[in-house]
């Protein structure tokens, strides 16, 4: 299939389109990547290199091919720590080790000598994480970032990108998927000629681990995010989905959960200046999408956020702006890469021009995020969970020609598309968004001492935990879950239960080694995400509480049987609802055992612990003594 695909690519070559001869009357119509000389791989010529004067010993791996290949992870190191040995901008630091024993390399760039967390806040400098090969396949980020370290300290052609910022870049992320490296790691993907593979060595896909945090490369991440506090965030990726024009495509979450101040920012600071240097350069972007029907655009396209398990939609909880960056897996390697050294260089510009925008806007978006946990108010709503609404407009969907016909293989209609025919339709966009679950937060979450995994988990995702030292019994709010069943398929090797909840409010004691989460802190939103079950990505909701839905102790039958005969003899309602449910429900009138468990569920023998969350909701200041407990790095 890639074969075929570069083939294609190849019948492209030195092909002009019809607007080509118009864009020489209508100089702006030039920059439109269907006019343009296509180069020998298939690229437009003219994204051939926003590097300039890069001598031939510097020339990246990519480069050097032709874009034809892409590093392994050990040429990529030697890369990496030639630029850092050639300059002293940057500094070749680990951040972890993988599974398989990889260091977890990531690179500081900073014009100042400044290569530390702490030395980086004082500097009041923005500091800047580019992560690639989170899906290790999708690889044109991890070129184009070596380029552009190179471009900013060696040749320098771009040094003024760290005037105002530290750039923190992880080449690969997902080292040991990157080391299952196959031309078939991607089926369809437009080179280079080998890639890594998509999740890790555990089969794990960090793009679905933030919240989790199951692997050792998150745990690691996380780490490093702690430590550091970035004001942005890249996360380079490729795409299919269908075949259009467009290069490149971006997301970041400024839906509603997205912090105001973040979402403003991306609308009306970053997207005004990087959007329109990307149509300059010649590139044609466009917000992630997919089509609403697989086999026919015509029917639209549609966009959405991504909730915490993600990277975008995780960065957007701690109130920072998380820019996705998907090139077009079915364009040319060049073209991909140019097209994430864009972007990213773009964006850097503007930080470097208006620094103090992203740098307000992220101060801001904290103070609003831990004023939450300052008062509690029950009128106050957090979104949970973001739905997709049908609200659409009209747009200009720049598509490839295709057609459709029935295939005798699978028996079902097949698209096939001409990417030599641009084809212009006009179609709708449904990007509406809204919120589908949303929760009162509380002042603080309180996990009991022996829920040892949720307070780890709370101290690896950086909040500010503290211990009781000594009992605390009050009345807290908490749930009861219902309707708790299994699926029969494992998800991200974890089987989640669903449910659903309902309040409750109970006295309770929690002993001392306990946990407390206040919410009076700019990570605030984790914990609402961790701890209210009915969030997608809460811990319940990933299985980590699943031993409170069990039954642990069982009547006999001989025993229930008297129980039975006991009860209904002193209570005459209860005599009276047996004998209805017997008349009206067959399934129980025929189950000898539900008609014990009647009894059993209705006597002081039953657990009444079963189903009730043990996490307690604090929804008054509490006077009660603690000590603080370390993050676990
Ligand atoms: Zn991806």
């Amino acid at each position: 299939m890639k074969a075929a695909h570069r083939c294609r690519g190849r019948t492209l070559r030195m092909r002009t389109c019809l607007l080509s001869a118009v864009a020489l009357v209508v100089p702006a119509l030039v920059a439109h990547p269907v006019c343009q000389v296509w180069a020998e791989d298939g690229a437009p010529a003219h994204l051939q290199s926003p590097s300039v004067g890069a001598p031939r010993e510097w020339l990246t791996e990519a480069e050097a091919t032709g874009f034809g290949r892409t590093p392994r992870y050990d040429q990529t190191i030697a890369y990496c720590r030639r630029l850092a040995d050639a300059s002293e901008w940057i500094e070749l630091q680990s951040f972890g080790t993988s599974p398989e024993g990889r260091d977890m390399a990531v690179l500081v760039a900073s014009s100042d000598g400044t290569f530390t967390s702490t030395s980086a806040r004082t500097s009041g400098k923005l500091i800047v994480l580019i992560q690639n090969c989170i899906h290790a396949g999708e690889c044109a980020g991890k070129d184009a970032s070596l380029m552009l370290l190179r471009d900013i300290a060696i040749t320098r052609t771009r040094a003024n990108l760290l005037d105002h910022v530290i750039l923190l870049v992880i080449p690969i992320f997902n080292l040991d998927g990157h080391e299952r490296f196959s031309p078939y790691s991607r089926i369809n993907q437009n080179g280079p000629e080998e890639m890594g593979w998509r999740v890790t060595s555990r089969n794990l896909n960090l793009n679905r681990d933030y919240m989790k945090a199951d692997a050792v490369e998150m745990r690691a991440w996380l780490k490093l995010w702690n430590e550091w506090r970035p004001h942005l965030h890249f996360d380079n990726h490729a795409t299919d989905g269908g075949d259009w024009q467009y290069d490149l495509m971006y997301s970041a979450d400024t839906h509603p959960a997205a912090a105001p101040q973040i979402a403003k920012w991306l609308r009306d600071d970053l997207y005004p200046h990087v959007l329109p240097a990307m149509d300059r350069d010649g590139h044609l972007t466009m917000e992630y999408f997919w089509l609403v029907d697989s086999k026919d655009p015509t029917k639209g396209i549609r966009s959405g956020g991504f909730g915490p398990r993600y990277s975008t939609g995780y960065v957007s909880v701690r109130n920072r702006p998380s820019i996705l960056v998907e090139s077009h897996m079915l364009k040319p390697y060049r073209t991909r890469v140019i097209g994430h050294y864009n972007i990213m260089r773009h964006s850097l510009e503007f930080l470097n021009q208006e620094p103090h925008t992203l740098r307000n806007a992220t101060a801001e978006a904290d103070l609003a995020a831990a004023a939450i946990g300052s008062r509690y108010d029950p009128d106050r709503r957090l979104p949970l969970a973001i739905g997709r609404t049908e609200e659409h407009h009209p747009i200009t969907f720049k598509g490839y020609e295709f057609r459709r016909e029935l295939s005798e293989i699978s028996g079902d209609v097949r698209i096939l598309y001409d990417n030599t025919t641009p084809m212009d339709f006009e179609t709708v966009w449904y990007n509406g968004a809204n919120v589908e679950r949303d929760v009162t937060p509380p002042l603080a979450y309180i996990i009991p001492a022996q829920w040892t995994e949720a307070i780890e988990l709370s101290q690896a995702h950086g909040l500010r935990c503290e211990r009781l030292t000594e009992p605390l019994t009050d009345e807290f709010e908490s749930y009861r879950f219902v309707d708790v069943s299994f699926p029969s398929r494992s998800y991200e090797g974890r089987f989640l239960p669903r449910f659903g909840v309902e309040p409750i409010v109970e006295r309770r004691t929690y002993r001392p080694g306990s946990v407390i989460i206040p919410l009076d802190q700019p990570d605030a939103k984790v914990a609402v995400h961790l701890f209210e079950p009915e969030a997608p990505d809460s811990l319940a909701s990933w299985g980590f509480f699943d031993a409170i839905f069990e039954q642990k102790e069982y009547a006999e039958h001989y025993v229930a049987e008297e129980l039975a005969r006991e009860m209904l003899e002193a209570d005459p309602k209860l005599r009276e609802e047996f004998e209805a449910k017997i008349r009206t429900d067959r399934d129980f009138a025929s189950s000898p055992r539900a008609r014990l468990h009647f009894f059993y569920k209705r006597s002081p023998y039953w657990d009444a612990r079963m189903n009730i969350y043990p996490i307690g909701r604090v929804t008054k200041p509490l006077r009660v003594a603690t000590e603080p407990l370390g993050s676990t790095h």
